[in-house]
C-alpha cells in the first residue's frame, strides 16, 4: 500500500468532480492536502480528470528541493497557505471560467445569491499580481486573503480555495463559480431589461 492512500483516493475523486462540474480545463488546476508535516500534492503536468493515486507527490511542509522536483508548479502557493493557516488541511486551485471572467471585471467579487453570501460574506477578494503562475508574490499575498475568506481569486488566472478537507475546498470553489454565473446572467438580464 502506498503511503497516504486514503488521502490520494480522496484527491483523485475531488479532481474528477472538479472536471465533471466544469470548474477547470483538462490540464489546468492542482490540489493538495496536508497530513501532519507532509503535503500530498498533484504531480506536475497531469490531466485533472484522469488522475490516479500514484499521480501525487509527497513532500514536507518545509521546502525540500529533492521531494519538490515533480510537484505541481503551484506547490509554493499551497505550502505558503499551509504555513500561514494551520487549520487548513486542503487546497484546491482551478481555472473556473465564470470566476476568471468576473476577476477580469471586478476588483472584488460581490455575490448576489444567498448561498454565497452565507459562505463568503459580502465579498470574495481578487488578487492582482505581476506574475500569476508559480508566483512568489501570490504565495506571499494569497494566504493573507484566505484568512478572511475560504476562497480568493488570482486575477485572470483562477481561484484557490481552502478547507478542513478536500471536499470542503471543492464546496467553496463550486459555490463561487455558481455565484459568478449568477452575477453574469443577472448582468445580462438587466441589460435586456
Ligand atoms: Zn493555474
Amino acid at each position: 500500500l502506498s503511503p497516504f492512500l486514503k488521502e490520494r483516493l480522496e484527491l483523485v475523486e475531488v479532481a474528477k468532480l472538479t472536471i465533471q462540474l466544469g470548474l477547470t480545463d483538462s490540464h489546468g488546476g492542482n490540489l493538495s492536502c496536508r497530513v501532519g508535516d507532509y503535503i500530498v500534492i498533484k504531480r506536475s503536468g497531469k490531466s485533472f480528470g484522469r488522475l490516479k493515486p500514484e499521480d501525487f507527490v509527497i513532500t514536507t511542509l518545509e521546502e525540500n528541493p529533492f521531494l519538490d522536483r515533480f510537484a505541481s508548479l503551484e506547490l509554493k502557493v499551497h505550502r505558503a497557505i499551509y504555513k500561514e493557516l494551520p487549520e487548513v488541511k486542503a487546497v484546491l486551485h482551478a481555472h473556473s471560467p465564470y470566476t476568471v471572467a468576473c476577476s477580469l471585471k471586478f476588483k472584488k467579487i460581490e455575490p448576489l445569491d444567498s448561498e454565497s453570501k452565507l459562505l463568503f460574506g459580502n465579498k470574495v477578494p481578487v488578487l492582482k499580481a505581476q506574475k500569476v503562475v508559480s508566483s512568489d508574490e501570490v504565495a506571499k499575498e494569497l494566504p493573507k486573503l484566505l484568512k478572511k475568506c475560504p476562497v480568493a481569486v488570482v486575477y485572470s488566472h483562477g481561484p484557490f480555495s481552502v478547507g478542513k478537507s478536500v471536499e470542503e475546498a471543492l464546496k467553496y470553489l463550486s459555490a463561487l463559480e455558481n455565484s459568478c454565473k449568477i452575477l453574469t446572467f443577472h448582468a445580462q438580464l438587466s441589460k435586456e431589461g
